[in-house]
């Protein structure tokens, strides 16, 4: 393990390829972090196809989070007050089947659930999916991706047939058009913005519009930036759909021949004036028509978004609209244009492959679908009807589902919802009465182990083989290049044992993470992400490889006669069963908690450049956690004024279900009336900074995703609040060796 080792990013789902080497090189000073350790060098990798070597500070100092913190151990309690004792890895799996057992018994295969990550690999994903679905007969497996991204699922399958970006990242070299909605790419994908801010630069004529309440990074290089009210994307997006209808910029043939459901589109859009809409969204009417004259005027339109959009109630809806606005005009299946989704975490899209939401099953299927679950039985060798067709419990369902005791048992692995779930005063109560949690992380403590019973020690980046694939849809191998610390293991190896241990001994016998993959790309052939053409070792030699990629000739000239698309859809074909796109009709709705005179402004959560989700790994980097020693809100001037609120001073965000304190912020960059907090400080990091404590669970009824991004909140300076009592105080509790 001296070499350096080709791999991929971490953190987000721009998926950027990394060359990671030892700290020590002959002949090379030894690398150390700022506190003198020594740390594996990282840079980024020329050969990746979507990043090019470029990487950002996360990428850069991944290797400075390695060692810190660690959960080396399987350690166990019986009740939340008291300390956690080290166990073996025997004592906890047996803890683990005589807790599934004795739900299964008293519960039924419902009481299981596990709540997953899109930091897991593919290969965790598969297993976890075969374990509760193939063998214990439940869907309740849920990823945080229902928090990041399902709203895009359900509106790519809605739309197209299938989940599946169609783009690729050259598209943001190709496009004439770049419209950027409900996402500060500058700051979240950075490397993806610096490419398309590139093509900007270099071509004059190039439009860059961005749709967001707050001037970002982003916004703050956009040839136009519309800062609409939270809340009123739909309003825009069927806004500017009219406009391009009655100015005629309708691509006639494609609405015809490969699509359906126009003309009910049609109808709804006739309804949304350009008046009524500026009106509506707080913009000027000559703002929203320079928005559709660009879009109609160019060839090629690529849309990009993320959980600005996702995170809604009307997060499926808008998703669909976007894409009928690249339907009507034509804009799809060519280079430079298309609706892009910008994934959050690396491995994401990996997880939609894998069937990892609680309404999937591997090979982009779904639990509804009786031929899929035949299929998948088949594969899986379990006897028929083993596969429920009862979606499970999505992320917030399972929050309920422990409020209500249809719980048993809550398996929590490389995720943080006490930090990261809405209306988290809610989401700790019902944590607190779950009757058996286990936490599987690398690190120790994360806000999710104080409500746990059982720690487990999962290996990561770097000390597990597996493959992720990112936005764009290219799969990258990710060797194991250093040994896991302590006692940890790989998340599938745990998946797999207990899987042996409930006596699925011959389902998961797998000798290592490589047959893993091979029996998932398997799962994959015929579907629309068919991959059998890959293999961890193809991938190792090879290189990253965009699916799809079924199985091929070899021969290089043969190869030539089948190119594998970097797009999908270029034929103009979709996958529903007639071949057609559907358009979507939705009138705009609005949020689902609308400021009030009690509840004033609107509250809007998000990331920033340095930090990553719960800070589980940003937050022990000393040069990032120096940078934002405290969370800030932003507020705009006349709401400071109107509210007694200065730059600088603590002020206190109330909402109808929690209280949360900030620093001010006061700046014109955000939208009057609307107030911008961080969604990374749990309450091992600050003392009531939790942006979480402020929001509300309501979610998007076709995807589940739960409105994250706004709720209505009154603000007031904490006369009270002094910098020492901002630093955490919570009890945590101690991990005692045998
Ligand atoms: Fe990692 Fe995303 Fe930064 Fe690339 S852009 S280095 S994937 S965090």
């Amino acid at each position: 393990m001296s070499e350096m080792t080709k791999t991929l990013c971490p953190y987000c789902g721009v998926g950027c390829g990394l060359e990671v080497s030892p700290p020590g090189i002959p002949g090379k000073a030894t690398n150390r972090d700022s506190s003198g350790a020594p740390v594996w060098r990282v840079r980024g990798d020329r050969d990746h196809p979507s990043s090019k070597g470029q990487v950002c500070v996360k990428g850069a100092t991944i290797a400075e989070a390695l060692d810190k913190n660690r959960l080396k151990y399987p350690m166990m309690r019986d009740s939340l007050d008291e300390s956690f004792r080290r166990v073996s890895w025997d004592e906890a799996y047996d803890r683990i089947v005589r807790e599934i057992r004795s739900t299964l018994a008293r519960l039924g295969p419902t009481g299981i659930c596990m709540y997953g990550s899109g930091q897991f690999q593919t290969e965790d994903y598969y297993t976890a999916q075969k374990l509760l679905k193939g063998c214990l007969g439940t869907n309740n497996f849920d990823a945080n991706s229902r928090l990041c991204m399902s709203s895009a699922v359900a509106g790519y399958i809605q739309s197209f047939g299938s989940d599946g970006p169609p783009t690729c990242y050259d598209d943001l070299d190709k496009t004439d058009c770049a419209f950027l909605i409900g996402t500060n790419t500058a700051e979240c994908h950075p490397i993806v913005f610096n490419r398309l801010r590139k093509h900007h630069k270099r071509n004059r004529k190039v439009k860059l519009i961005v749709v967001d309440p707050r001037r970002t990074p982003t916004a703050a290089v956009a040839d136009l930036h519309l800062a609409i009210r939270p809340g009123t994307d739909m309003h825009l997006l069927n806004g500017m759909a009219h406009l391009l209808m009655r100015w005629g910029y309708l691509d006639t043939v494609l609405i015809d021949e490969c699509t359906a459901g126009f003309g009910q589109f049609a109808e709804i859009i006739r309804h949304y004036p350009p008046e009524l809409v500026s009106r509506q969204c707080g913009i000027r009417l000559d703002e929203l028509e320079k928005a559709a004259r660009w879009w109609g005027d160019s060839d090629r339109v690529l849309s990009l978004w993320s959980m600005g959009v996702n995170q809604s109630v009307e997060g499926t809806a808008t998703c669909r609209t976007i894409i009928n606005l690249h339907l009507m005009t034509g804009n799809i299946g060519k280079p430079g244009a298309g609706p892009f989704s910008l994934t959050g975490q690396p491995n994401a899209m990996g997880g939609r492959e894998a069937g990892g939401l609680a309404h999937i099953l591997p090979g982009y299927r779904t639990v509804k679908n009786p031929q899929h679950r035949a299929e998948l039985e088949t594969l899986w060798q379990v006897s028929a009807g083993s596969i429920s067709p009862q979606p499970g419990l999505a992320a917030w369902d399972m929050i309920r589902g422990l409020e209500q005791g249809t719980v048993g048992v809550m398996w929590v692995a490389a995720t943080n919802p006490a930090v990261s779930m809405p209306d988290l005063v809610r989401t700790k109560a019902a944590l607190r009465q779950s009757p058996f949690t286990i936490c599987q992380d690398a690190y120790y403590p994360t806000e999710t182990a104080l409500y746990s019973h059982l720690l487990l020690p999962a290996a990561q980046f770097g000390e597990k083989s597996g493959v992720m694939t990112n936005s764009e849809r290219v799969v990258t191998y990710c060797p194991q290049f250093r040994d896991p610390p302590g006692e940890a293991r790989a998340d599938w190896e745990i998946f797999a044992e207990v899987g042996r241990r409930l006596g699925f001994e011959r389902e998961f016998n797998f000798v290592n993470a490589a047959a893993v993959y091979a029996e998932f790309v398997s799962a994959t052939k015929g579907r629309p992400c068919d991959m059998t053409r890959l293999s961890h070792r193809r991938l190792a030699e090879e290189g990253p490889t965009q699916w799809p990629s079924p199985g091929r000739p070899t021969d290089p000239i043969a190869k030539l006669a089948h190119p594998e698309p970097k797009r999908l859809y270029t034929d103009l074909r979709f996958n529903t069963s007639d071949g057609r796109a559907n358009f979507a009709a939705f009138h705009a709705g609005g949020l689902a908690e609308p400021p009030n005179p009690d509840y004033p402004l609107v509250l809007t959560v998000g990331r920033l450049y340095e930090h990553w989700h719960t800070m589980s790994r940003t937050g022990h980097i000393a040069r990032i956690a120096k940078k934002h020693p405290h969370p800030r809100a932003e507020i705009h001037p006349k709401d400071a004024a109107k509210f007694g609120i200065e730059d600088g001073q603590w002020l206190e965000v109330r909402s109808r279900r929690g209280t949360s304190r900030f620093l001010a912020n006061v700046t014109k960059a955000i939208a009057p009336g609307t107030v911008f907090v961080p969604m990374h400080w749990g309450e091992l990091w600050a003392k009531n900074s939790e942006a979480n404590a402020l929001t509300h669970p309501e979610v998007c009824p076709i995807s589940l995703q739960p409105e994250l991004k706004a709720c209505a909140v009154r603000v007031m300076p904490a006369t009270d609040a002094v910098e020492d009592e901002m630093q955490p105080q919570v009890a945590v509790p101690q991990l005692v060796s045998r």
